[in-house]
């Protein structure tokens, strides 16, 4: 066990600094308008550092220093890109902790799940990218004897990409490693909420690239995201975030004609059919891990467990396993390793899953565990810390249709096959679903039936780079991860050329 020292304290391995401004063709940049704003941890509530508060203007900077920088690093060869992504990746595992407890302190995560997932993963991610563009290869079609069509792989140029706050060097990461491999130039913009793990990235990283490949501006949504994502000078722009604001980037993006990939929202069902039951077996224990992941993040996944489908011959008994399971989850200070829930990213987002427990109640839903905030003393009571919650219901309630974003599961029950796909499928969203069975026919036909861009079978919440994750419905466009990522990020250049030395 290790709990790691809060940043502020001498003994910290992260010194945040007290300001910080963009990051602009390599340099640290004031705003254009000479205005930041205050950024808290959530787990004490504290304002621990101030952020450059972008606007249209610095957008525009970052995009002079982009375009200045694309065309040479659009030229570079893969391999010379894949040696620089290498030594990123290098960069990072060499600070892991650090940028583990940066995340921690900056989001409100467990730092047992930044040291051992977020941050391992966004290294694998761009040691993925590092191989996958040099193994590309273009395509050719032999038209006729005479003729030959050649398929080349082109960069897009300048691309615009706009992040959320619940995996804030993750989603980075899933947006940077494609695209730079790629020979894109990036402008980037956190959320506004968790921008302070960022920059501490970006200055680790920012010697390994030619100056104005990376280029990052903080703000808010309407300041800064709206005036990148709507700008004629960026080719693409990739959007990880909510359905509504998702809504407005495919609006903007449709002004200038450019693609767009949209990573959104969900209410993800976990099925867990009859046969999962047992009373002591390493399956079943496996199911009920499975189950609880529902809190894992804080719940805030897009990809969130957060409707529970339980087969009704064992519910009962499913549910009183889980909420013992549940019950067991180690609540303590984040930046402790035993803690395995941490706090909600912020105070808004806390205001919000309460509103939720409340309607949940007011709907008739029985709180079998939790409910209700979660005080962890001293330091931390002014934290955002919510009890993992199970809710048990109906899947036409609130509950089950919007998405809280917490560490809530909301619970149902289905008779036979059809009727758990029918309630599986009943949402809006399509982004992720687990499936629980010991039988491999039953988990196969459940998996292909569920609308959703990643099913689990007998696991969940495995974000492997090389197996492609994305939304049907109204959780997304495109497709991140995955060999398949680099197509949204070149151009197809087609040369038909003819051998044929006569005109007939
Ligand atoms: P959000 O849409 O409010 O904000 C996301 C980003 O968009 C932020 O950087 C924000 O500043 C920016 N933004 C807001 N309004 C904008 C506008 N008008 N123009 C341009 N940019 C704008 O979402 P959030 O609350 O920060 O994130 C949570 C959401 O993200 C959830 O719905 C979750 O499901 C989703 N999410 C999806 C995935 C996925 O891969 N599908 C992954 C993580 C999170």
């Amino acid at each position: 066990m290790v709990v790691y020292a809060s940043p502020g304290h001498p003994d910290s391995l992260v010194k945040f600094q007290s300001r910080y401004q963009h990051y602009i063709g390599g340099e640290w940049v004031a705003p254009v308008k000479g205005q930041y704003f205050e950024n808290p941890t959530p787990i004490t509530g504290k304002v621990f550092c101030e952020v450059a508060r972008g606007t249209a203007e610095d957008i525009d900077a970052a995009l002079d220093a982009a375009h200045a920088a694309a065309p040479a690093w659009g030229r570079t060869s893969p391999a010379e890109r894949a040696v620089i992504l290498n030594n990123i990746a290098d960069r990072m595992e060499q600070n892991l902790e650090v940028l583990a407890v940066a995340e921690t302190w900056d989001n409100g995560k467990a730092v047992r799940e930044t040291l051992n997932a977020d941050i391992p993963l966004a290294i694998d991610h761009f040691r993925y990218f590092a191989g996958a563009i040099r193994a590309q290869e273009g395509g050719l079609s032999q038209i006729n004897e005479d003729m030959v069509a050649y398929h080349f792989h082109e960069p897009l140029g300048v691309v615009g990409q706009i992040i959320p706050w619940n995996f804030p060097i993750l989603m980075a990461t899933w947006k940077l490693a494609p695209a730079l491999a790629a020979g894109n130039a990036v402008v980037l913009k956190p959320a506004e909420q968790t921008p302070a793990s960022i920059l501490v990235l970006a200055g680790l990283i920012g010697d390994l690239l030619p100056p104005g490949v990376l280029n990052i501006v903080n703000g808010f949504g309407a300041e800064a995201g709206a005036p990148l994502a709507k700008s004629p000078r960026i080719r693409k722009i990739a959007f990880t975030g909510e359905t509504t604001t998702g809504r407005l980037i495919m609006q903007y993006a449709s002004e200038n004609i450019i693609p767009v990939t949209l990573e959104l929202g969900g209410k993800s069902p976990n099925i867990f059919f009859e046969d999962v039951m047992a009373k002591d077996d390493a399956y079943f224990d496996k199911a009920k891990e499975g189950f609880t992941m529902f809190a894992l993040n804080q719940g805030e996944v897009c990809t969130c467990p957060s409707r529970g489908l339980l087969q009704a011959s064992i519910a009962d008994d499913f549910l009183d396993a889980v909420v013992e399971r549940t019950e067991r989850i180690t609540r303590g200070n984040p930046l402790d390793t035993n803690t395995m829930i941490g706090a909600q990213a912020s105070n808004d987002q806390f205001e919000k899953i309460k509103s939720y427990l409340d309607i949940g109640r007011q709907e008739g839903a029985q709180v079998l565990t939790g409910g209700e905030p979660d005080d962890r003393g001293g330091e931390f009571s002014g934290g955002f810390y919510i009890k993992p919650t199970i809710f048990r219901g109906d899947n036409s309630m609130r509950i089950f249709q919007e998405e809280i974003f917490g560490p809530v599961v909301s619970v149902t029950t289905f008779t036979d096959f059809d009727d758990a796909i029918r309630i599986a499928n009943d949402t809006l969203y399509g982004l992720g679903a687990g499936v629980w069975s010991r039988d491999g026919n039953t988990a196969y036909r459940a998996g292909r039936a569920i609308q959703a861009g990643r099913v689990w079978v007998n696991n969940y919440h495995a974000y492997p780079a090389h197996a492609a994750f994305g939304g049907y419905k109204s959780s997304g466009i495109g497709r991140e991860n995955h060999l398949m990522m680099l197509d949204h990020y070149q151009q197809t250049k087609n040369l038909l050329v003819s051998y044929k030395e006569t005109a007939d």
